[in-house]
């Protein structure tokens, strides 16, 4: 029996959540938001970088307060092999700006800061609750949910699921499929503390400025998977994830992965000295556009990874989770200020308003990417950085061998491991999965 009504409950106090539940609060609403977690990010796991755009239209002055770790100045790009890497590094100046783009963030404090605000606006959040089901009518509409504190039944006009990338309540509610394995990847990370001066020595850094590195290569073993080294203020986030199908065919571990990772030449030196305080393993969503499942229905939306909205080429996940979130409230207040019911026809309102943001616009560009990547991650994350090192090699050494010798030799290496159809047909298939 539902004794307690509110106009809207958020399942979840991560990206998502806290932005549905800051904007319907914001705008009048009776919001009640749930989180199983001793407090807002205790359970979360990020690399972490925070898009600074998606924040902003959430809460504009967000600099002034936020427990920020450093912002950007300069990323890199490694194409790895077992000794050597191949990089891009891009650094400009002008990311010195007075409101930068893109911040190091260390997500239990962020999203602790993130929870406040929360509450300033008037939602009520309760921490340590674990939300176990949907209640649903006759009809199969969501009327509330069922938590497991006693006399845990609480009703809504409309309930937000922004539980994370296992979504168990929606597919316990069998509102939607759990992800496959060849759609998640499981990620490992460290915190490896340092003093500041040593870090901002190692990566080359003044005062607050940051860099972070997305490395590819030998180091996922031939599976679909990236590593990640980011720079806080006195401590270095380190990790790697690569598909769960990927794992269960190989049978390599995510640990093992993690600690290849760390003894790599290039990475070890950037490490050395380092006390690690923090261990950390979270599922991200990879399936891209394709994964997208049923984003509404009757008094209910999916929101942020729940939902699958991640994409995993550019690394960008927090940011298209505060977006889908803040998009979901602003459609279903619009909804209410109509006085219409919380319909799944009503809400449809939420999938066109998403439909016409960056957040689906760039996971349909990559539809494609996913399936490319897993199929071919052989070639894509071992063969082929192999060849590019040794080419590098090739082309920096120089041992009185004719240049023109050399540019043979790689164009053989290239040919004699993909073969000219293969060569073509990779970067044909590359280039139309990218467009
Ligand atoms: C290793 C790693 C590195 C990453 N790096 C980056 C990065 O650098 N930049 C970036 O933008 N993205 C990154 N991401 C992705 C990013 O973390 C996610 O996209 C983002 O956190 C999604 O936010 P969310 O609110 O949807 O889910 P989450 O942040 O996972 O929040 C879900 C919340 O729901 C709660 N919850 C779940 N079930 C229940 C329940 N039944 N009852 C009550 N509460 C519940 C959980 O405790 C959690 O607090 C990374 C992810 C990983 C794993």
């Amino acid at each position: 029996m539902i004794e307690e009504r509110f106009d809207a409950i958020v399942v979840g106090a991560g990206m998502a959540g806290n932005a549905a539940a800051l904007i319907m609060a914001k705008r009048g609403m009776n919001v009640l938001q749930l989180e199983r977690g001793e407090y807002s990010g205790s359970k979360n796991v990020q690399g972490a970088i925070l898009y600074a755009d998606m924040l902003e239209k959430l809460i504009p002055d967000f600099r002034e307060e936020a427990p920020l770790e450093r912002h950007l100045v300069e990323q890199r790009f490694w194409m790895m092999d077992d000794r050597s890497h191949v990089g891009l590094h891009y650094r400009s100046e002008d990311f010195n700006e007075e409101r930068p783009n893109r911040y190091t963030i260390i997500r239990a404090q962020f999203d602790k800061w993130f929870s406040s605000k929360v509450r300033e606006a008037g939602a009520t959040v309760l921490c340590e609750t674990t939300v176990t089901e949907l209640v649903q009518n006759g009809y199969g509409k969501v009327i509330g949910v069922r938590t497991d504190r006693r006399d845990g039944e609480i009703g809504a006009d409309v309930v937000v699921l922004a539980e994370g990338v296992n979504g168990l309540l929606g597919t316990r509610a069998r509102l939607r499929e759990r992800p496959k394995p060849d759609k998640v990847a499981l990620a490992v990370k460290e915190m490896h503390f340092l003093p500041r001066e040593t870090i901002e020595a190692r990566f080359n850094l003044r005062g607050d400025e940051g860099v972070v590195i997305e490395a590819a290569g030998t180091i996922s073993r031939g599976m679909t998977g990236m590593g990640f080294i980011y720079a806080n203020k006195e401590c270095i986030s380190l990790g790697i994830g690569c598909l769960v199908a990927d794992f269960q065919r190989t049978g390599e571990t995510p640990y093992g992965l993690l600690d290849r990772f760390k003894r790599h030449p290039s990475v070890a030196r950037l490490i050395e000295g380092s006390e690690v305080k923090e261990y950390s393993a979270h599922l991200i969503p990879e399936g891209g556009y394709k994964a997208i499942p049923q984003l509404y229905g009757e008094g209910w939306v999916v929101v942020g990874d729940a939902a699958q909205l991640n994409n995993a080429i550019h690394r960008e996940g927090s940011n298209l989770a505060m977006t889908s979130g803040r998009i979901a409230a602003e459609a279903i207040s619009r909804v209410k200020s109509r006085g219409a019911p919380m319909s799944a026809q009503n809400l449809t309102l939420y999938k066109k308003m998403l439909d016409d943001s960056f957040v689906i616009k760039d996971l349909k560009k990559y539809k494609d990417m996913p399936t490319l990547m897993h199929t071919n991650s052989q070639n894509f994350f071992l063969t082929y950085p192999q060849l590019v090192s040794r080419a590098m090699q090739n082309f920096v050494r120089v041992d009185g061998t004719p240049k023109t010798t050399k540019e043979n030799v790689t164009l053989k290496s290239f040919v004699n491991a993909r073969s000219w159809t293969g060569l073509f047909g990779d970067a044909f298939r590359f280039a139309r999965a990218w467009r």
